[in-house]
């Protein structure tokens, strides 16, 4: 009897040792409910007789605390615990440390895993974006703005967080503050003390990388740890050890070009008569330039990557900083008389880089009147904020007039959006040779 009992004793602790062990080999996993309706009802117990709470849309992305009777426990966005019906989720499990590197030169971001649903940025070749989801091909990523979007699996590989790490270390890349101010800390999350605020543009070299923070060394000397979602991965010496197919006398070569789409977020640009927003147009032309450009040789900066708003200051700071060689800000023309058409470049007169910024100006816009066949309106001294302050030369395209009807339709077509960024990369290319 008393054998017996000790027996039980062991059995039981045996099972509990088990069971912790099988909790430790899973810890690095995460499961994430996915909603699978359009809307779903969110209570405080696991039966429809509790309280319904609120409701979460189709998509919706919720981390799961536990499962019950066909119910499950998810926590949401605003940090409160709640239960929703097992039948409207996907229970997916994820390694937490899963990433998509985009294989494509450029890629929509949508608000579902599917082509119909609304683009709401671009992401270029060669980010590496955390994956939060995977349903039907389609993966649900972590922007850099914090937001999550949708990606097409076809056209991003899934990386783990220890290939990801292999290969940014290799190429000796380093990071761009994407936000107007950052926290520097002692460890890799918000829990470890603030050490220093560095703001947007900040160029620091990166050390090491664990989740979704990077360690990095400050121009100072001075090492800490940023959160990685609010920063750009730039290569630190384009050319070196990537690209092995770039002619070592290629123009562009080791340049730094910083390319500014206009506008972005709350701040639309100009609108056309049936509704095309200038920011949408920027944005398309600045990442099939972008590519172009980083395909040529040279190391690219985008002042934004998706639909966001970035300040004025935002941008110059993040040219100055990079030591940039060339400035391209594109933009989108209007005008109040819908007749009035055409293309025109913009330099700044008053600065030391002026004869550089007029002969860039110049040469891009030779090749955009060229490949868009439009009225030629010419180079024009402008006083505008990202020419006038940032140190190295730079340009602002207006590539056409969003108010003049049929410039608005053609702005619309894939193809005028591919001439202008082949017709401004090689207006760049001419000026570098
Ligand atoms: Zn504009």
């Amino acid at each position: 009897m008393e054998n017996r009992r000790y027996l039980f004793i062991t059995c039981i602790l045996l099972v509990i040792l088990t069971l912790g062990l099988a909790q430790t080999a899973f810890a690095g996993t995460i499961k994430t409910a996915t909603v699978t309706t359009a809307v779903l009802n969110v209570r405080t117990g696991p039966s429809t007789s509790y309280n319904r709470i609120g409701t979460v849309t189709e998509y919706t992305v919720l981390p799961v605390l536990a499962e019950q009777n066909g119910w499950v426990q998810v926590s949401l966005a605003d940090g409160r615990s709640a239960w929703v019906s097992g039948d409207y989720v996907e229970i997916t499990s994820k390694n937490p440390s899963q990433k998509a590197r985009v294989t494509t030169n450029v890629l929509n971001v949508r608000t579902g895993p599917d082509t119909s649903y609304e683009r709401i940025g671009t992401v270029t070749l060669g980010t590496v974006l955390p994956v939060q989801q995977q349903l039907g091909g389609w993966l649900l990523v972590k922007l850099p703005d914090g937001r999550s979007g949708w990606i097409s699996g076809t056209y991003a590989e899934v990386i783990t967080e220890a290939e990801d790490k292999e290969q940014t270390a290799a190429k000796g890349h380093k990071i761009v503050v994407d936000v107007s101010a950052l926290n520097v800390r002692t460890g890799p999350s918000t829990d470890h003390a603030v050490i220093a605020v560095i703001p947007q543009g900040t160029v620091a070299e990166i050390l090491t990388e664990q989740d979704d923070w990077v360690q990095v060394r400050l121009n100072s000397g001075k090492e800490g740890w940023v959160a990685g979602w609010y920063v750009s991965v730039i290569p630190a010496e384009s050319g070196s050890g990537e690209g092995g197919s770039i002619d070592p006398n290629a123009p562009l070569l080791g340049k730094v070009i910083v390319v500014d789409p206009g506008h972005g977020g709350s701040s639309p640009g100009a609108i056309g008569p049936t509704g095309l927003q200038e920011k949408h147009v920027v944005m398309d032309v600045s990442s099939r330039l972008a590519a172009k450009l980083s395909d040529a040789g040279a190391t690219v900066i985008l002042t934004r990557k998706g639909d966001w708003a970035v300040s004025l200051e935002g941008r110059v700071n993040i040219a100055n900083n990079a030591h940039a060689d060339l400035f391209v800000s594109v933009h989108a023309n209007a005008h109040l008389n819908r007749s009035i058409g055409g293309t025109e470049t913009f330099y700044y007169r008053g600065k030391k880089t002026s004869t550089a910024s007029y002969q860039a100006a110049a040469l891009i816009q030779n090749e955009l009147v060229k490949a868009l066949g439009l009225r030629n309106i010419g180079v024009k001294h402008g006083n505008f904020h990202v020419i006038r302050e940032t140190n190295m030369p730079g340009v602002l395209v207006e590539l056409a007039f969003l108010s003049h009807p049929a410039e608005e339709a053609m702005m619309k077509t894939a193809e005028f959006r591919e001439s202008s960024a082949q017709a401004i990369f090689a207006g760049i290319l001419n000026y570098f040779k």
